[in-house]
């Protein structure tokens, strides 16, 4: 069989390795090179995430009626049967959901690992299946985004979340929320037992059934777990990123596991990675969070309700990036919280005309000088807060190279 695939980043190279071990004949190609495309005896064309609907080589293979799918389908395809998958897809929240539930399930002795949108590509898993570096018992927790479920078929799992679906990406989908809330719901679709499939914690079915916090108490199906202030993730965000982790961890284990003080102490220990409502050690005596990995606004909004005092207008938030169409209206409400929002990159125009009526608004070019004016205008009663809404390419390689030079500035005397 002789395969093309599409895209040479962190899951062409998977999909490559794989099918060199799987003895497929195979080439990477890339729209870029302009190289003209040899077709024939190609059965398979296997898509990485980046590669969208308008892609040259895409929409020949499409033509030519080649079968096109994407880099997590193939992965999937060459799992042993004994392997169990816990998908998790949403707009915010998968990666913290992904590294909670595999750190649980770690945690009570099982064989697992993450995969998938986190940096390790399901045809990885697949292939260290194969040359024996894992063993076959597996439970995966694949961190699904919404390009890598646009060419799916036969990508089933043990049990899926859905954490919520709130506007992002919509440049990718003609700006029709519709269409990316479709592509969401496919992760269901190959989920056998339907009680397996579940929704975010916002459906209000979710919070009453599964979790509640009374005086700082967790119960979780009516089974208290441990005191709110216990926690190191916090913000009612979390909690639904938590909900999300148990309802996966309990359909691979036993019930007499969910209630084990082993997995209450797992929970307690586990805090959510970088770049994500991350304090900032500083000289300023300042409050300030790094919240570089929120790119859109609903993700915004998570992190203002985690740190806004009742009543308390003390908020400086910084706004902006690269706008990917998104709706940012409804951060319009929680603007009471926000003393001045200082907007930087693309979309700082868009943010001015939606906000500047509400709260002191001010455009800057240059982030450092941003940074600089924030310093200068804070007090210790402040809480500077770093939640873009927006993603980064406009002017830093990616997240992490924005909020680590967001850091460095904030630390700079
Ligand atoms: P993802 O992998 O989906 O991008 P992350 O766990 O990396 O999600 O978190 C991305 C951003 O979204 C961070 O700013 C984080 O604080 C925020 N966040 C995490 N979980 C949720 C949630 N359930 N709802 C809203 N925002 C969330």
């Amino acid at each position: 069989m002789k395969i093309l695939i599409l895209g040479g980043g962190v899951s062409g190279i998977a999909a490559k390795r794989l099918a060199d071990l799987l003895g497929f004949e195979n080439e990477v190609v890339s729209d870029k090179d302009g190289k003209v495309i040899d077709f024939a005896d190609v059965e398979l064309l296997v898509v990485s995430p980046g590669v969208g609907e308008t892609s040259p080589i895409l929409q020949a293979a499409l033509k030519l009626e080649i079968e096109v799918i994407s880099e997590l389908e193939f992965g999937f395809r060459h799992l042993p049967k004994a392997v169990q998958l816990l998908s998790i897809t949403g707009t915010n929240g998968k990666t913290t959901t992904t590294e909670l539930t595999t750190h649980i399930l770690q945690g009570l002795g099982k064989n697992a690992c993450f995969a998938g949108n986190i940096g390790l590509p399901l045809s990885d898993v697949a292939a260290d299946l194969i040359e024996g570096k894992i063993a076959e018992n597996l439970v995966v927790a694949v961190e699904v985004s919404s390009f890598q479920l646009e060419r799916v078929r036969d990508y089933s799992s043990q049990a899926a979340v859905i954490l919520n679906v709130e506007s992002d990406h919509l440049n990718r989908y003609h700006g029709s929320f519709e269409l990316y809330r479709q592509t969401k719901l496919k992760i269901f679709d190959g989920v056998a037992d339907k009680q397996n499939c579940f929704w975010g914690f916002t459906s209000p079915d979710y919070r009453e059934k599964l979790i509640s916090v009374k005086n700082d108490e967790i119960f979780y199906c009516g089974n208290k777990l441990f005191n709110y202030s216990e926690l190191k993730i916090k913000g009612e965000h979390n909690l639904e990123n938590l909900v999300a982790a148990l309802e996966l961890t309990a359909s691979v284990c036993l019930p007499k596991e969910m209630t084990s003080q082993e997995l209450k102490n797992l929970v307690k220990s586990f805090n959510s990675g970088r770049h994500r409502l991350e304090n900032v050690e500083n000289s300023l005596g300042i409050t300030v969070i790094n919240d570089s990995k929120a790119t859109n606004s609903a993700s915004t909004i998570a992190a203002i309700k985690s740190v806004a005092e009742e009543g308390k207008c003390n908020i400086r938030l910084i706004l902006g990036g690269l706008d990917k169409d998104m709706d940012f209206s409804p951060l319009r409400d929680y603007m009471k919280f926000v003393k001045k929002s200082y907007l930087i990159g693309e979309a700082q125009n868009k943010f001015y005309q939606l906000l500047s009526d509400i709260v002191d608004c001010e455009k800057f070019s240059d982030f450092e000088v941003m940074v600089k004016t924030i310093k200068q205008e804070s007090n210790s009663t402040d809480i500077i807060l770093f939640s873009p809404a927006c993603a980064s390419m406009d002017m830093f390689l990616n997240y992490k190279d924005r909020g680590d030079r967001f850091i460095a500035l904030i630390q700079a005397e």
